[in-house]
């Protein structure tokens, strides 16, 4: 329903006297993957952190018979009633998030949700995601539902799928609704088996946006997955992540072993990071990771390429990499602890002299 701006700003007021009175708050913060990229699907491993932003979502009830769902970051408002379709904009993954909820046998009335987000929207810092279990902390909160935190994870995953149309695996929600800024989280995507790991000794990690819009990711996405799914079938497995060895992709084509290579090389990063490694051998496995999601996944494009090189050939910075779909988004880099701020001063000006604009995210800009 689009409404004009006066009614917007009384929806919106009366919106927020209703949150005021009868509301709760929940928030959820985004991630950043470390390691284990493009493995989720292929029922991998894993080794996401959480980020220092988050989404904040304020709930009350509708005083009307209609949701209504409002952005603070989008500054958008979007009124629809319970039997109302999927709406096109942010609103689905609020609508996505309570229609899985109902489809667990639960009945939501209408609702006055307001959204307000720090975590980067579109830059591979998984928003999204952090917008869903914002979302669904905060029902479970207003409606004492029986859910851990593993089932928010799922539900919100079922949401993304569903209502907003993007085939994801379970990473995302999994990191946004179990993982903390001070650890990272090893996860099983096949068994949801998982353990919260310290930091390699000494370091610190650093974020930078690329200035790359994504718009390749999501074809280049589906493609891949596609591609996974297939060489896994000729090799007569259920997912790649059954293979550990890369001498068992001989009989694959050409362009299918490569990606299955990176898959099955990207699980063993993630196997030997987990076993506690030194902060330099976990910097040579994010530059590994890089080489592989270029020459073998073929995700990266010139300018990651670029901000990758000049973060890897920086002083106290121990590896780096693309991070999140690829195409654009994203860099992650594990450097000496206390210089990510430095750092970044001169990563981007360089990569300002190579033609980009580029972004500091993690840590936290003030
Ligand atoms: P990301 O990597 O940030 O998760 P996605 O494309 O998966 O990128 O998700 C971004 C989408 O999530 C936005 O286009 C919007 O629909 C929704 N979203 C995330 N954060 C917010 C927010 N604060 N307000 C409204 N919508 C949001
Ligand atoms: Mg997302």
């Amino acid at each position: 329903m689009n409404l004009r701006p006066r009614e917007i700003s009384l929806t919106l007021r009366l919106l927020c006297d209703s949150l005021e009175k009868t509301g709760v708050n929940a928030s959820a913060p985004g991630r950043v993957n470390l390691l284990g990229e493009h493995t989720d699907y292929n029922d991998g491993f894993v080794l996401p952190t959480a980020i220092p932003q988050t989404t904040i979502v304020h709930l009350g009830f509708s005083p009307d018979r209609q949701h209504h769902f409002y952005s603070h970051e989008l500054e958008e408002l979007v009124s629809l009633t319970t039997t109302d379709p999927t709406p096109q904009s942010f609103a689905r993954y609020l609508f996505g998030c309570l229609r899985v909820v109902e489809q667990a046998k639960y009945t939501v009335p209408p609702l006055n949700v307001y959204v307000n987000s720090s975590v980067p929207i579109g830059s591979g810092l998984s928003s999204s995601a952090a917008l869903e279990v914002a979302f669904l902390r905060g029902l479970r909160s207003l409606f004492s539902l029986d859910f851990d935190d593993i089932r928010i994870a799922q539900l919100a995953q079922q949401a993304e799928i569903e209502y907003a149309g993007v085939q994801c695996g379970i990473m995302d929600q999994m990191a946004s609704s179990l993982a903390d800024t001070q650890h990272l989280l090893f996860l099983d995507t096949r068994s949801l088996d998982r353990q919260l790991l310290p930091f390699p000794i000494g370091s610190e990690i650093l974020v930078i946006d690329s200035g790359i819009p994504r718009t390749l990711a999501e074809s280049g996405h589906n493609q891949r997955r596609a591609e996974c799914e297939e060489a896994a079938r000729q090799l007569g497995v259920k997912a790649l992540r059954d293979i550990i060895d890369i001498t068992q992709l001989e009989t694959l084509p050409e362009l299918l072993k490569k990606r299955a290579r990176h898959v099955i090389t990207e699980n063993n990063r993630v196997l030997e990071a987990k076993q506690g490694i030194t902060a330099a051998r976990f910097g040579d496995l994010m530059n590994d990771s890089h080489a592989s999601l270029r020459d073998d996944y073929q995700v990266s494009i010139a300018g990651l390429d670029r901000l990758v090189s000049i973060l890897q050939s920086t002083p106290d910075v121990f590896g780096a990499r693309l991070t999140g779909a690829g195409f654009g988004g994203a860099c992650v880099a594990l450097v000496t602890e206390g210089k990510a701020i430095e750092i970044a001063k001169t990563v981007l000006e360089s990569y300002r002299k190579a033609g980009y604009t580029g972004r500091l995210l993690v840590p936290e800009p003030t």
